[in-house]
């Protein structure tokens, strides 16, 4: 497999570009090279600018949940296009989207569009703030939440991959209300409650992806969620990555659970620049125009990102592939730890329906802490391998992998080989 296009482009992009990348979490520096360049994609397929083919269990991050331009996606925002692409003013697509997302998730009655996870976040933790009058906020170590100030503490994905704990350039007193608590750890929550009676809110990744994938145990939301309640105090579900990704209605539909403010992102636009927020009515009504609580934005609701989302929901409620994500995401479960096995390479499998990763450790993963107990030399090994037998993985081992609806048997198939090369290797080092 040859990579000399890319490898091209990556010097020449160093030159006016940061790192050859626009998101750290693209280059390839904790697995020791440089980063791949991207064609273009179609159904469960990448194409790098070397013409080299690969099943795609990146999906930009979980974003392409139908596969790559889908052909209702496609003509959606075709249709879309011929209109404009940015008005500044109001359309009937925002409507619409709006409409599907409080349609599936209870806990929503209203909801504000922006471009990004981060600012949904961003705007998330402001609400949540303005809505009860306190200023501290719990985050939980290894959950991503992006890349705002104040929760760029004990973070998971990129400052993960890199080893930072948190990021130069966040003064002191932007951090200095962000509380951190062990995942799946409900008296580690408790412990800052019993301190402080200022706090605003939790916010959790109701399902981790960003420590590698991390599951909630024995109900621990259910029981953060009434803690919270008695508090008086809200929960902030950021399903960012898990919103109509775990199940239509996101992880809370999954896990039984009504958050009190909702962040979403990635697949709600399709892969076009789409975060929302949303809430029940009375801390919606915190929001400007209606509240005081300002947020705003140029490209907010953006007419293409809206016509990419709609399409997508749209096609996604049609297909309801959650039973099949359950079922392929259980066969490369298996396939990983069968072939693991094969080779005598410790290995832990996180997984939740159609988001999951490997761990080169012998020890169950719940938390940051036992996250970090993984090999990442091993890792490192197996992303190579897998790259070269033709699967596009993150490269990271504290990222999740995703699977999409459109991945078929010849791609799972494509997959176990490529895992038993990698395993192999492994095994050797
Ligand atoms: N929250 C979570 C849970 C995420 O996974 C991410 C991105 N991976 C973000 C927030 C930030 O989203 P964005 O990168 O779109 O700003």
């Amino acid at each position: 497999m040859m990579f000399k296009k890319s490898e091209k482009l990556y010097k020449k992009g160093l030159k006016n570009l940061v790192g050859a990348v626009n998101s750290p979490v693209r280059a390839f520096s904790s697995v020791g090279g440089n980063p791949l360049f991207i064609k273009k994609a179609k159904g469960t397929k990448i194409t790098d600018v070397d013409g080299n083919e690969y099943v795609d269990l990146v999906l930009s991050y979980g974003p392409m949940i139908l596969g790559h331009r889908h052909k209702k996606v496609q003509k959606g925002v075709d249709k879309a296009l011929k209109n404009g692409y940015s008005f500044g003013a109001s359309t009937e697509a925002e409507i619409k989207l709006a409409k599907i997302v409080c349609d599936a998730f209870p806990g929503i009655d209203k909801v504000r569009f922006v471009n990004s996870g981060t600012e949904a976040v961003l705007s998330a933790v402001r609400l949540a703030r303005a809505f009860t009058g306190k200023d501290k906020i719990i985050k939980f170590s290894g959950c991503y939440h992006g890349h705002q100030d104040s929760l760029l503490v004990a973070a998971g994905s990129g400052l993960a991959t890199l080893s930072m704990p948190g990021s130069k350039g966040v003064p002191e007193g932007a951090v200095k209300n962000t509380l951190i608590a062990e995942y799946n750890n409900l008296e580690s929550v408790k412990a800052h409650f019993e301190k402080y009676d200022d706090i605003a809110g939790v916010i959790i990744e109701p399902i981790c992806g960003n420590m590698g994938v991390a599951i909630p145990q024995n109900g621990f939301l259910v029981e953060l969620k009434k803690y919270l309640e008695s508090k008086n105090a809200l929960l902030i579900a950021d399903e960012v990555m898990t919103g109509f990704r775990s199940k239509f209605g996101g992880a809370q539909e999954l896990l039984g659970i009504t958050a009190d403010i909702t962040c979403l992102g990635k697949v709600i636009g399709g892969g076009f620049p789409v975060g929302a927020y949303g809430a029940r009515e009375e801390i919606m009504q915190e929001v400007a125009p209606l509240g005081g609580m300002y947020q705003a934005g140029t490209l907010s609701g953006n007419p293409i990102a809206m016509a990419g989302g709609i399409a997508t929901l749209t096609e996604l409620k049609k297909q309801n592939p959650y039973k099949k994500f359950e079922e392929t995401g259980s066969i490369l479960e298996v396939i990983l730890l069968e072939t693991a096995k094969k080779y005598n390479v410790d290995l832990v499998v996180n997984r939740f329906g159609s988001m999951l990763n490997p761990f080169f450790t012998n020890v169950e993963v719940t938390n940051f802490e036992k996250a970090q107990t993984s090999d990442t030399e091993k890792f490192a090994v197996f992303f190579w391998e897998m790259i070269k037998n033709g699967v596009f993985l993150p490269p990271s081992q504290f990222e999740a992998w995703f699977l999409s609806s459109a991945l078929n048997d010849k791609d799972i198939q494509k997959i176990a080989n490529a895992v038993d090369k990698a395993m192999e290797k492994v095994s050797t080092i």
